[in-house]
């Protein structure tokens, strides 16, 4: 589609009159939100690369300036930090953090190193996770993903290892010390079906099937334990109340939902704001939010103890980001988005939930000016064409054309609502999102 000149200041005209948001006085709604104590459930949503300019990106392109999604709607906001600390020398930060460090930091309290697991930097011990924790309270569980269930976000709530790397059995290389062999707990696959997790749904079925050493493999183990294993949409109808799921619906991260052309060097890309195709996810593959669905009616039981966590991850915003492709982040920040109303309805519906939805670690893409032939980002950039018909451009700058876009520092947005969720206002660290799910899991008194 061309994109026309003469359509967009019509549109920014009429815009003015309807475009701005309502805003009301909300101190009593904040008031009413602001609730302590212990939860019976705990919702985490974890948006993998979801900074502000990802979450900002995809409301422009879906629902308009105006719009909000549905993440923007809870009632407790906060930002908190999220960097590393360096392997030699755990006193000094590591800015720039990945998915593993930043997933030990909320699953543990602990800041770690990139790479690492829910191990400590430098010395290697094992940290207990939320998960565990919640097990060990007598809650329910469950870990759910886009990306390989091995993938560092759904790992550290189930496994410790020292590299994110040692996702199955056949990729033990880079952890010498966590083989089974060496008297260590395997691979991440290993260990997250030892975990006897409840719901385990994501990609990654190719780590499950690798051999171990005694020739099964993980997927013949969670068998044995007890799991129903399901291989696509079709399998969530035999999922059952009672039995654990190890859901695995690709062979390597679930396939992304949109799909368009990636951004290139300026001239390219520019002139022709492009909208992005919406269909790209095949129909074996479930959405996020058929996942979230089934995740939460298996767990939601009523009687089989105090109540459940657990973690939704929409893990390929990162990935699009790396490979500097919008419309695959977009469709994916869209399909985490939808995930999100799914446990917004729920938490609303079973009073007592806590509902947390962040991210790990800030990303590449920012929202910038127009591109003119004097001047423009020395990056990738792509137009899109929005739902409120204006262009909008879109700079990947962090790394070289074609090479992997890289994480950034920034401070992320955490929202919450439910028992606890203030505890998210103001300026925290990553870690205090473990200490406030930590507090909602106190027995009750
Ligand atoms: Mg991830
Ligand atoms: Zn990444």
């Amino acid at each position: 589609m061309r994109y026309s000149r003469a359509l967009t200041a019509v549109s920014v005209v009429l815009g003015a009159v309807f475009i701005r948001a309502q805003n009301t006085d909300r101190v009593s709604a904040v008031r009413d939100a602001a609730i302590g104590g212990t939860a019976r459930n705990i919702l985490l949503f974890i948006g993998d690369g979801m900074g502000d300019a990802e979450i900002t990106l995809a409301r422009y392109y879906a629902v308009g300036a105006a719009g909000r999604l549905a993440l923007d709607t809870l009632p407790m906001t906060g930002a908190y930090t999220t960097y590393a600390v360096e392997e030699h020398d755990p006193s000094l930060p590591n800015y720039v953090p990945d998915s593993a460090s930043t997933g030990t930091a909320w699953a543990t309290g602990h800041k770690t190193s990139n790479g690492r697991i829910s191990t400590s930097a430098r010395d290697d011990r094992d940290l207990p996770t939320i998960l565990e924790i919640a097990q060990q309270r007598g809650y329910l569980t469950g870990d759910v993903t886009t990306a390989e269930l091995t993938d560092a976000t759904p790992a550290v709530l189930a496994a410790h290892v020292a590299r994110r790397a040692c996702q199955g059995p056949a990729d033990m290389a880079a952890c010498p010390q966590d083989r089974k062999s060496a008297g260590g707990p395997g691979s991440i696959a290993e260990q997250e079906i030892a975990h006897n997790v409840d719901v385990l749904m994501g990609g990654g079925a190719a780590r499950f099937e690798q051999a171990m050493k005694d020739g099964r493999t993980p997927i013949q183990n969670a068998a044995k334990n007890g799991y129903e294993v399901i291989r696509d949409a079709a399998g969530l109808e035999r999922a059952k109340r009672g039995r654990k799921l190890l859901g695995l619906f690709a062979k390597g991260n679930m396939t992304t939902e949109w799909s368009g052309e990636e951004a290139r060097p300026y001239p390219s890309n520019v002139g022709s704001p492009q909208r992005c195709t919406e269909d790209h996810r095949p129909a074996g593959e479930p959405a996020l939010a058929q996942m979230t669905t089934t995740a939460l009616a298996l767990l939601d039981r009523p009687g089989a103890g105090p109540g459940f966590f657990l973690q939704v991850e929409g893990a390929s915003i990162d990935k699009q980001d790396h490979v500097a492709d919008p419309c695959g982040q977009i469709g994916e920040t869209i399909a985490f988005d939808r995930a999100i109303k799914i446990g917004i309805d729920y938490a609303k519906a079973h009073p007592g939930t806590l509902l947390v939805v962040t991210a790990d670690h800030a990303h590449t893409s920012q929202i910038v000016g127009r591109a003119t032939e004097t001047d423009h980002p020395t990056g990738s950039i792509s137009e899109l064409l929005t739902i409120d018909r204006a262009p909008l451009t879109v700079s990947y700058g962090t790394n070289l054309y074609h090479r992997s876009q890289d994480h950034t520092g920034t401070q992320l947005r955490i929202a919450a609502m439910g028992p606890q969720a203030a505890g998210v206002v103001g300026v925290i660290d990553q870690t205090d999102l473990f200490q406030l799910m930590l507090r909602a899991l106190e027995p009750r008194r």
